[in-house]
């Protein structure tokens, strides 16, 4: 099977943390802001572990400063999906980085990224949707902003509301007023649990935030009863491997719970996270998994239409989807 060409979903993706090394680059460089500390010497992304991750991705998006830095970034994040066989991506954009949380200029920023993700889908046939996403470590009260953000602008491309971020900084329940907010505003609700805080992170994002989907969720592992839970309440998870691997919670994709975790049940998908920060794509993914666990088409298949299931969009699109994914994911 060819696998870059084969049509694949993704629901975890953050905008600033698609953006190719070259492009932040190429923005440092107009604007004349100093990034060099940045990267390694072959050109890409330098951290050690998950605090410097956040330290680099955040020292990148100071670059990112107006609409149209937004709209060329969106471009080029979308280009790089399609060439991976992407047809329909779920993009974590948050108001902190566009805006700093106000409304006005938060419309702004988003009318820009909804243009480039028009574009997109005329010559690329890559469909774009938008989850708000507030950021835990800057805390509850610009989390509200967010929410704001979210909630005045939901529509057909403001889909969701989603929380990343240091996941051991507060509690989920913290973020309850935000969720709540998103939820009457009837966006999709997902957050990062069960990456670095455990299964007892996931337990506290099912119950205080109610979301259906599970930024990550890996730690979930640990606990069986949570797990019948998911279950139950077709939670499904996001599940990013090459990121996992590349910060270090396994220390290898054959040590990685994703095979386990699918065979108890769990609705699974993967996704990239932060692909150029984690040398990743969306076809590389799909070949490791391949490769270590041999998931094979009807497996791939599986994943896609889970994803689809636990997409943000409308009945409508996701019956086209479902079609392309069915058709496309035979063996042969
Ligand atoms: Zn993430």
């Amino acid at each position: 099977m060819n696998i870059r060409k084969l049509p694949k979903i993704e629901l975890h993706l953050h905008l600033e943390g698609a953006a190719p090394p070259n492009f932040i680059r190429q923005l440092a460089f107009e604007k004349n802001i100093d990034l060099t500390q940045i990267f390694n010497a072959n050109g890409d992304y330098c951290f050690s572990n998950f605090n410097e991750f956040l330290a680099t991705y955040e020292a990148a998006c100071q670059v990112l400063k107006e609409p149209e830095d937004f709209h060329r970034l969106t471009r080029s994040i979308l280009e790089k999906s399609a060439e991976n066989g992407v047809i329909y991506t779920e993009v974590f954009i948050s108001p902190d980085f566009c805006g700093g949380g106000d409304l006005t200029a938060w419309k702004e920023y988003l009318a820009a990224i909804e243009e480039a993700a028009n574009s997109a889908k005329e010559d690329l046939g890559i469909e774009m949707r938008g989850i708000v996403t507030c950021i835990r470590h800057n805390g509850p009260s610009i989390a509200k902003k967010a929410s704001i953000c979210a909630a005045e602008t939901a529509s057909n491309f403001v889909i969701g509301f989603g929380m990343g971020g240091d996941e051991l900084v507060g509690t989920q329940g913290d973020f309850t007023y935000s969720f709540n907010m998103a939820d009457e505003a009837g966006l999709g609700l997902t957050t990062h649990a069960g990456e670095w805080g455990g299964a007892e992170s996931v337990r506290q994002a099912l119950q205080d935030l109610r979301v259906t989907r599970l930024g990550h969720g890996i730690q979930i592992i640990d606990d069986t009863n949570l797990i019948r839970e998911a279950i139950d309440k077709k939670i499904t998870l996001e599940v990013c491997p090459g990121s996992n691997v590349s910060l270090g919670i396994f220390e290898n994709l054959s040590m990685h719970p994703i095979n386990s975790l699918l065979k108890s049940g769990l609705l699974v998908t993967v996704s990239t996270d932060d692909p150029p920060f984690f040398n990743t794509t969306m076809t590389s993914e799909y070949n490791n998994l391949r490769d270590v666990f041999d998931w094979d088409e009807d497996i791939f298949k599986l994943i896609n239409q889970n994803a689809i299931h636990a997409a943000f969009c409308g009945e409508e699109q996701k019956l086209i989807l479902l079609e392309r994914i069915n058709s496309a994911w035979t063996k042969t």
